[in-house]
């Protein structure tokens, strides 16, 4: 059985049934059916069509009652347009003879009726081709909905795939029941590839033409640690994935049972080694004595996880229960980062064209300062119940953060009038992640207590390269000389202010360059949970001496290759003491 080769973007092996999933709001996901399967997709299309024929009579009737049988001929009109023969036959058609499924099959009709009738007299007809098709995307979300009902209600875990790797891709079903992801596009630094990770779900991207080779429940083999799938594997894949999959458990083990032990690294001292969240429940699935505190809660996933905004109660509930989990370790609890690929379903925004660029992350909250507001008084009625650090994203100028500040003085007196216990020491921290502020770093640092570096958005503005666009994806490079010195640059400032300066962007949770970061001066890195093991370990093999000695050949380092081979040589070593444990603890064993 051949193997298709991808992208890892997290690693691990998994096998099971794939189920596809809709990645974009706006999109219907194609997939191929079995002939067995024809008249099931026809009968639930034709349930489709009728429940968005009951709710056309229904708001018909109602707004015939309200303002007159006039005004709501044009929903008899949507109706009779579902009653169309000649429609019908081509979705019939498409699902009969192309074995295609049923939103694939509407979906394909929405944009063929769009095409003809946009043909017919230019522009002013766009308002009736709208007509024309609003109540075929109707049938869309009914059966993309029942889809998702029907998935939601069956108990098996799946091996979720889609066009694109978007948050909503990977979140589609509890994790508990993801095997693993598999998409056409994506990078290793979209959200949707942070969260696969972070969850320990091994990730693949980049696979052409993948839904169109799919059937709904093929076994599918994903392979994230070379980058590759196989579409219902044979026995000599099977084979080989079981032996692979025992001696990766091996090592884990091995890993695993240094954990809990603080990273030292030998010449230097301790680095602390925190964890990024994106859900409070994130806490339940690792051992919390892994890390030393969390150094990241994305809590926009606490957003995007609901159909409206969460309210002040609810997010304190939220933010103590990872506080009483982190049992006296301390939780930086991030405000509010949308915008860019992480769009709110009950917050539409406009549409931009360059969203990286435009009103995401601080812009959005110090403009609807409500929000930020009932964030802020939930961290800090939070704050009384252990150590909190709040940390604002997307900081490009100083008045930003001295905007907050006033509006984190103005919660706080007004918190305490309304007698809520809040801690006097919340630690105030930014996000250096727009290049903006590389310049700035001592006026920042004389209103924050620390920095995080975010490195995921770092890359993508020092270099001009969209974290989320496939067809740059090999220009976006994390081990550009550009990047590394100034990572180092940031790091020294925070030395000569005196702060605290820790990274949580991705690049931390690769090994060697987790290294090169403890070598720079950082004195905390944030990674997902999922990665602390390994992190760990790195950190307390390699000397100071080691990693300081790395870093001064990589700092003269005149290309991205050539920062890449120094790196290489410290993940060897690393890969070689793993190993030699590994077999150590199976003699003793
Ligand atoms: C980053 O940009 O590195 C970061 C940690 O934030 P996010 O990935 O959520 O944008
Ligand atoms: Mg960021």
């Amino acid at each position: 059985m051949p193997f298709i080769s991808a992208v890892s973007v997290s690693p691990g092996l998994c096998l099971g049934p794939v189920h596809v999933v809709r990645a974009r709001l706006d999109a219907a996901p194609i997939w191929s059916i079995r002939a067995q399967e024809v008249e099931a997709e026809i009968s639930r299309l034709d349930r489709a069509v009728e429940s968005v024929t009951k709710v056309l009579e229904r708001r018909r009737a109602d707004v015939a009652a309200a303002v007159g049988e006039r005004d709501a001929g044009i929903l008899g009109v949507h109706q009779m347009i579902l009653q169309d023969p000649g429609a019908r036959a081509e979705l019939d058609s498409a699902i009969r003879d192309e074995r295609i499924n049923a939103e694939g099959a509407v979906e394909r009709l929405i944009g063929r009726l769009g095409e003809t009738m946009g043909r017919l007299d230019g522009g002013s007809t766009r308002g009736y081709a709208a007509d024309m098709t609003e109540p075929w995307r109707a049938v869309v979300s009914a059966l993309s909905l029942s889809d998702k009902e029907t998935t939601l209600q069956s108990a098996g875990k799946v091996v979720l795939a889609a066009a694109e790797l978007t948050p909503e891709a990977v979140t589609f079903l509890p994790r508990e029941r993801v095997l693993g992801v598999v998409t056409e596009a994506g990078g290793r630094f979209s959200h949707g590839a942070v969260l696969a990770r972070s969850f320990g779900i091994p990730c693949v991207v980049g696979v052409s033409n993948l839904l169109a080779r799919l059937e709904q429940n093929m076994q599918v083999l994903v392979d994230g640690d070379r980058g590759r799938i196989a579409l219902e594997p044979d026995e000599a894949a099977l084979t080989e994935f079981d032996e692979r999959r025992a001696s990766r458990d091996a090592r884990l083990r091995v890993l695993g049972a240094h954990a809990s032990r603080p990273a030292e690294m030998p010449g230097r001292g301790p680095i602390q080694v925190l964890a990024n969240l994106e859900s409070t429940r994130d806490v339940d699935t690792f051992d919390v004595a892994h890390c030393d505190g969390t150094g990241l809660l994305r809590t926009e996933f606490l957003y995007l996880e609901r159909t409206v905004f969460p309210s002040e109660e609810e997010q304190f509930r939220m933010y103590r229960r990872l506080i009483d989990a982190m049992d006296g370790r301390p939780v930086t609890i991030r405000t509010l980062d949308i915008g860019g690929d992480k769009q709110l379903p009950y917050f539409r925004t406009p549409k931009e064209s360059n969203p990286a660029l435009g009103w995401r992350g601080m812009r959005v909250t110090l403009e609807w300062q409500d929000l930020l507001r009932v964030q802020l008084r939930a961290l800090m009625r939070a704050s009384g119940h252990g150590q909190v650090r709040l940390l604002l994203p997307m900081i490009t100028s100083l008045d930003e953060v001295q905007a907050v500040h006033r509006v984190f003085e103005e919660t706080r007196a007004q918190l305490a009038e309304q007698g809520y216990a809040v801690s006097d020491h919340i630690p105030v921290g930014v996000m250096i992640e727009v290049p903006s502020t590389l310049w700035i770093l001592d006026d920042l640092f004389s209103e924050v207590d620390f920095i995080s570096v975010g490195t995921n958005d770092l890359v993508q503005y020092l270099l001009a390269v969209d974290r989320d666009n496939v067809l740059v994806a090999g220009l976006y490079d994390p081990q550009h000389p550009a990047v590394i010195r100034a990572l180092s640059a940031i790091a020294e400032a925070a030395r000569r202010a005196g702060k605290s300066a820790a990274v949580c962007g991705e690049i931390a949770s690769d090994e060697a360059m987790a290294v090169l970061l403890a070598g720079m001066g950082y004195d905390a890195l944030s990674v997902n949970p999922t990665a602390l093991p390994r992190l760990k370990f790195a950190l307390s093999t390699v000397s100071r001496a080691e990693a300081e000695a790395a870093l001064e050949a990589v700092l003269a380092a005149r290309s991205a290759d050539e920062v890449r081979m120094i790196l290489g040589g410290l993940r060897e070593n690393l890969d070689a003491a793993l190993l030699r444990d590994a077999e150590n603890e199976t003699e003793i064993g």
